[in-house]
């Protein structure tokens, strides 16, 4: 997952415009909440688990979401997946109706694979969904697998291979559909303090392909300051928003040691950290 050149997205504007026909130019990979609160359960046992939250994300941000366990964050990306509808309000994608599959890809916190398929096969199915002619399937898995540095690991089963490449196949699956919008609900939860940092390098780097929005779900502070262009930090449940916060840190042309290494890291993990305490108290 190296270099920026060959990506599998190419011809991705082209695809994510047949796959959103109809929708502004403009507005692709654009997220909009008006008043959205969600509940669940009716009468004594109804729960509001979101709302109401405003929301505009553009076209090409990195957007992390960030609070304590149960404050309705992967609620938020369901809604912006399109999984369920909003109780109340307005959830727009891609300036239309979010359709799961369609106007974004998700990344779970469990890989969700197919064990008995190869790694290959996995992105195969993948991208047989994602509609893409036969003909051009094997170049494009290839092609997906490199990005997600694992080009020599196709013919591998799932079982044979670790929790991390795991999630990397996840997202290469993600990837494949060529979505403008890629929804991921705490993907490096489950994996070792080591892994998941390369994993987020890798996703980091990966972010800044053709101009993809993110929404990249955390409770981790950390996580939240090296990834985020634009960091949401959420009350604790019915999930509001309590801070809205653009990073400075530059997203190109700097290591990833020398950005965990510098002081403006270590003061927006340091203030992303103090609001998501504060949030979960107040
Ligand atoms: P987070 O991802 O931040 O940990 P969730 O979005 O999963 O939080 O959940 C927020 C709250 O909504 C929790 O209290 C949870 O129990 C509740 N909740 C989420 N989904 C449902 C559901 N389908 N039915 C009932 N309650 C739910
Ligand atoms: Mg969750």
């Amino acid at each position: 997952m190296s270099s920026n050149s060959s990506s599998p997205l190419t011809g991705a504007a082209d695809r994510a415009a047949a796959t959103t026909a109809g929708r502004p130019a403009g507005q692709r990979g654009a997220i909009r909440l008006h008043n959205v609160s969600q509940r669940y359960g009716t009468g004594a046992d109804a729960v509001t688990a979101v709302g109401p939250v405003d929301l505009d994300v553009p076209p090409g941000e990195f957007l992390v979401l960030v609070g304590a366990s149960g404050c309705g964050k992967s609620t938020l990306l369901r809604l912006i997946a399109g999984f369920e509808p909003a109780t109340v309000g307005d959830v727009e994608v891609s300036g239309g109706a979010p359709v799961p599959g369609v106007t974004s890809g998700v990344v779970f916190q469990q890989p969700r694979l197919f064990p008995w398929k190869t790694v290959g096969g996995n992105v195969d199915l993948a991208l047989k969904y994602a509609k893409v002619p036969k003909s051009e399937r094997a170049a494009r898995r290839n092609e997906l697998l490199e990005r997600v540095g694992l080009d020599d690991t196709a013919h591998r089963r799932i079982w044979e291979i670790s929790g991390g490449q795991q999630q990397r196949v996840a997202i290469a699956r993600a990837l494949a559909a060529e979505t403008s919008l890629l929804l991921l609900d705490e993907p490096f939860a489950a994996l070792d303090a080591l892994t998941r940092e390369r994993l987020q390098e890798d996703v980091r780097a990966v972010s800044s392909d053709n101009g993809r929005t993110n929404v990249f779900v955390t409770h981790s502070a950390d996580e939240a300051a090296f990834l985020g262009s634009r960091i949401i930090v959420l009350t604790k449940r019915p999930g509001r928003v309590a801070l809205d916060l653009s990073s400075t840190l530059p997203r190109t042309g700097v290591e990833p040691e020398e950005l965990r290494g510098s002081p403006e890291y270590a003061a927006l993990r340091a203030e992303i950290g103090a609001a998501v305490k504060e949030a979960a108290v107040a």
